[in-house]
């Protein structure tokens, strides 16, 4: 007999191999990436980054060695020379050393449209991971070419959730429904194009944390049941905030293989409203009751948010809940003497922190880690790029294929008509 926690892990599922290296690796954290609320992270020389081996290599070596001070002056030199041939968006989740760049700052929806709303700059330069630039290009004027400071700025998220192994599941509830008519697709942003064009083409749509119970309630106008990837946590704290009974989410195990179900019966996926991929944020996901409650027992009338992409029982557990957006609006409108403990990214914490200097503000992990492959986006980076730039080099274009470009837009452009 299996048992199941809350979070749909069961006893069996925790055996799985991955799940095990998985829960050995997140023993461990590289030293330099530790950080506290208020000290943010430091820039150092590419060449001294211990995971810089498995970052994008083609960067000249004269950038190896620079130090902060050097890629500062250097990229802000560019910065003036280029003018409005480059609009620079920088995620809440980037370094205060590349933010500080940024024309605007947000989530990665918001920074798509932003870019689109300047056609007059033809060089769009993303400061976040892959997926994010994926989005801009989507949404671009035919005139603007997308730029990723560093392609191996992926999200571990959005690679939990593969194109094949979402069509062999959609394949296998095709098999067992004999349709998947009354099912509707539904991709959180944190995904990758290929997989907003399959919703495109599937009847679906897109979602961000910030719509995704809009979104959800369009989807249930269209269909029975929604299929939800690959962020199980935000696809569960949604469906519970819509009154959806636990039991009613089934998560897909995709790492079960294909001709599993995903680990489910038949009679449980029969029963479910809400299928949800076994997708999780690694920063996120970090976060945990013991901490919200060793945080009110530290600081008493201690406020904590956290973002929905945390685990439902911290998501239970916290005073509130939303997208970044709604996590710094939360702070701002917080009374002047406020402690608010956060549940998310320590860079978007850290700023917080500094920008409400009337507040208590910290992370509810004392020692988390910033997202890995957000902070892949190295000012040396920047620099490379934009000083390719002022001789004429795109380098690091990211173009999507324009077919799956069509049928991506289509799934964003159903969620932009919720509005
Ligand atoms: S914070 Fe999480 S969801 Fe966002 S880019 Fe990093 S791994 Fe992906």
């Amino acid at each position: 007999m299996t048992t199941e926690t809350t979070t749909g892990v069961s006893d069996k599922q925790a055996k799985n191999p991955y799940i095990q290296v998985e829960q050995v690796l997140a023993q461990f954290t590289v030293p330099q990436l530790q950080c506290e609320t208020d000290t943010g992270i430091e820039t150092i020389p590419l060449a001294e980054e211990v995971s810089f081996g498995s970052w994008q290599p083609e960067i000249p070596e004269e950038y190896w060695q620079l130090d902060a001070e050097t890629l500062n002056t250097r990229i802000r030199a560019a910065r003036e020379r280029l003018g409005d041939q480059v609009v620079i968006l920088g995620h809440h989740y980037q370094r205060e050393d590349i933010v500080q760049f940024a024309d605007t700052r947000g989530d990665s929806f918001a920074l798509a449209q932003y870019a689109a709303e300047h056609p007059e700059s033809p060089y769009i330069i993303f400061c976040g991971v892959h997926f994010m630039a994926e989005a801009a290009d989507i949404l671009a004027q035919p005139n603007q070419t997308v730029i990723l400071p560093n392609m191996e700025a992926g999200c571990s998220m959005a690679d939990m959730a593969a194109a094949p192994d979402v069509y062999s599941a959609w394949r296998e509830l095709e098999d067992l429904f004999g349709s998947t008519e009354d099912i509707i697709p539904v991709t959180y942003m944190n995904s990758a194009a290929s997989l907003k064009a399959f919703c495109g083409e599937n009847g679906g749509v897109v979602c961000t944390s910030s719509n995704a119970t809009q979104v959800l309630e369009w989807a249930f106008q269209q269909g029975k049941r929604v299929f939800f990837f690959p962020d199980q946590h935000l696809g569960r704290n949604t469906g519970h905030a819509m009154d959806i009974p636990l039991d009613e989410m089934v998560l897909w195990d995709w790492r079960l293989g294909p001709g599993n179900l995903g680990g489910r019966t038949p009679e449980e996926l029969e029963h479910s409203r809400i299928i949800l991929w076994q997708g999780h944020c690694s920063v996120h996901q970090r976060f945990s009751l013991t901490q919200i409650e060793q945080a009110r027992q530290q600081f008493p009338g201690v406020q904590i948010v956290v973002h929905p992409e945390s685990r439902y029982e911290v998501v239970q557990a916290a005073d509130a809940n939303g997208s970044t957006a709604f996590i710094a609006k939360y702070v701002a409108e917080a009374a002047p003497g406020s402690i608010i403990g956060i549940g998310t990214e320590i860079n978007l914490v850290s700023r917080l922190a500094k920008e409400n200097p009337d507040k208590t503000i910290f992370c509810l992990d004392p020692v988390v880690c910033p997202c890995s492959t957000m902070y892949r986006v190295h000012p040396a980076y920047l620099a490379w790029i934009m000083e390719s730039l002022e001789r004429g080099e795109v380098v690091n274009q990211l173009r999507v294929d324009d077919n799956i470009k069509a049928n991506a837009r289509i799934a964003l452009e159903r969620m932009l008509a919720l509005k």
